[in-house]
């Protein structure tokens, strides 16, 4: 199908899908993979925020940058990387991944799958009816007999500090796509986005400060030991973080931003990034017109059917539901709600038992989640917090990455721990972290564990290849059967 022309006669498909970042391109590829007609709706690029302001552009920041510190820890080869960046080069790489901010190619995608493509802002109007307001001034009215997704994502949340609107703060977008490195770039916040920046921009040669509120460390929502270790990481790069600090007010004066902050200090920059969390793109969809709230999160069952409209036929996918704001998640849920959608509309079973074919059930209690600093933090399932929050019965394994063989081999001085969390009920895995240069690629392995159930009996049957940084699994296993079946003492030969 092509690029549908925007202003022909009102039309009917089965399935409209609004925003087609990662999330609704899946949604619209399974529905239309059911046999369904489908039309998706963007006023951006195709490939949304993911692809072009968010996890492409700053992972190809970050990739050297890690690269570099990892190489820096290898004997024979640290002289080789010793000196800077090549600002320039990782720049446009960056640029190359984001494919120099066209979607060309992702239209060729969706014409491949036989989705028809509307440019343009979409918006509710009634039950089943979507209005697309066109670039050239058009009105596109659309009607689905089956089903609506809002697959619309998110922006940054910016708070309401004093002189905020006047100072053009960077959010995630000038973050991920600046075409040089600003002196000094204060970073508000201590989340993922947050310690993933400060890691890219101080290697590419800022001085960066953040300022992150409260006392619960980096990466609050994380075990407590991987923010610790990535503040370790972040410091030793030359990265200034502050605890407890709160802007005040902030106001540009000719190039620099000035801020107060709440205990008075003065501080001055260049840029100021604000990582202070994501708010739901539902203001201007038409939510009033189905009975909802603008501005609002969905709320989604397990299918993405958005629970507080009646019929069933209005489902929101990705980060606009506030499962979890993730790409591969949001990715998962459009799988299932596309199948769902598929099997309503076909009058076949929709599978709703937990681990169905229909229902996006790891959104409860497997969430893999990697964080691109050094040291790496993977982690998926349950934390201890969350364990102690929901009175989930888990006992806590620890084992110090360091001393496995495959550890040493891969830095001098490798500095990292791995956490399990075992279900004391079921015997299973409800949660692991990882944090050391590294581990992002164990967390397939924790991601099937915790998703799959599987006893720990059977993972002593899942051995880590030597030597490998995996083997981390087999000392936490060895940890835990020490503490429960201690060794016997031999008898003395006589
Ligand atoms: C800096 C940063 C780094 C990140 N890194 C990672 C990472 O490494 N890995 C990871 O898994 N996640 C990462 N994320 C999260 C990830 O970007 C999101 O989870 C993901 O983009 C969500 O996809 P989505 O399709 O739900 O929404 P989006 O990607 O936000 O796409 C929504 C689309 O809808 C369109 N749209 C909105 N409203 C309308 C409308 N009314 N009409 C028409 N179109 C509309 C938008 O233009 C957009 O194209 C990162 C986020 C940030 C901010």
């Amino acid at each position: 199908m092509t690029e549908a022309a925007t202003n022909a006669a009102d039309r009917t498909y089965d399935v409209i899908v609004i925003g087609a970042g990662p999330v609704g391109e899946n949604v619209a590829d399974r529905t239309s993979a059911a046999g369904l007609s489908t039309v998706i709706i963007e006023r951006e690029l195709l490939g949304g925020e993911c692809s072009f302001w968010a996890c492409e552009p700053s992972k190809a920041l970050l990739r050297p940058v890690i690269a570099r510190a990892e190489a820096r820890r290898v004997p024979g080869l640290r002289q080789a990387v010793a000196g800077p960046l090549d600002v320039a080069a990782v720049l446009a790489h960056r640029d190359e991944i984001s494919n120099h901010w066209r979607d060309e190619d992702q239209v060729d995608w969706l014409n491949s799958v036989s989705v028809d493509l509307i440019r343009g802002h979409g918006r509710l109007d009634g039950p089943r009816r979507v209005t697309v307001r066109t670039p050239d001034g058009g009105t596109v009215r659309l009607t689905a007999r089956h089903a609506v997704a809002v697959c619309t994502g998110t922006t940054t949340a910016l708070p309401d500090t004093p002189g905020l609107d006047s100072v053009r703060p960077w959010t995630n977008r000038e973050a991920t796509t600046a075409d040089h490195a600003p002196g000094r770039l204060v970073i508000v916040g201590g989340g993922v986005v947050a310690v993933e920046m400060a890691a890219a921009w101080q290697a590419l040669g800022s001085q960066v400060t953040m300022l992150v509120r409260g006392d619960a460390g980096l990466l609050s929502k994380m075990e407590p030991f991987a923010g610790e270790l990535v503040a370790d990481g972040l410091r030793e790069a030359g990265v200034d973080i502050r605890y407890g600090a709160s802007v005040a007010s902030v106001f540009r004066e000719g190039r620099e931003v000035r801020l107060t902050l709440s205990d008075g200090t003065k501080l001055v920059a260049d840029e100021i990034l604000y990582a202070t969390g994501r708010a739901p793109s539902t203001r201007d969809v038409g939510l009033d017109t189905v009975g909802l709230t603008p501005g609002d999160w969905l709320t989604v069952d397990d299918t993405g059917v958005v629970t507080a409209v009646a019929e069933g036929w209005l489902y929101a996918a990705g980060d606009v539901n506030h499962r979890a704001l993730l790409t591969h998640q949001g990715k998962y849920q459009a799988r299932m709600i596309g199948a769902a959608i598929g099997a309503r509309a076909n009058g076949e079973p929709v599978d709703e038992t937990r681990w169905g074919a229909h229902v996006s059930t790891a959104d409860h209690t497997a969430v893999p989640q990697v964080v691109f600093t050094d040291p790496e933090v993977a982690s998926v399932g349950l934390t201890t917090r969350e364990a102690e929050r929901t009175g989930r019965r888990v006992e806590v394994v620890d084992y110090d990455i360091a001393r496995v063989a495959g550890a040493h081999q891969y830095a001098e001085g490798y500095r990292g721990l791995a956490r399990l969390l075992v279900d004391v009920d079921r015997g299973t895995v409800a949660g692991a972290t990882f944090v050391g240069p590294g581990v992002g690629e164990l967390l397939y392995s924790a991601t099937v564990a915790v998703a799959g159930e599987v006893p720990l009996e059977r993972l002593w049957h899942a051995v880590p290849a030597f030597p490998t940084i995996s083997e981390a699994w087999l000392r936490l296993l060895e940890t835990y059967r020490d503490r429960h079946q201690p060794r016997r003492t031999p008898p003395a030969h006589s």
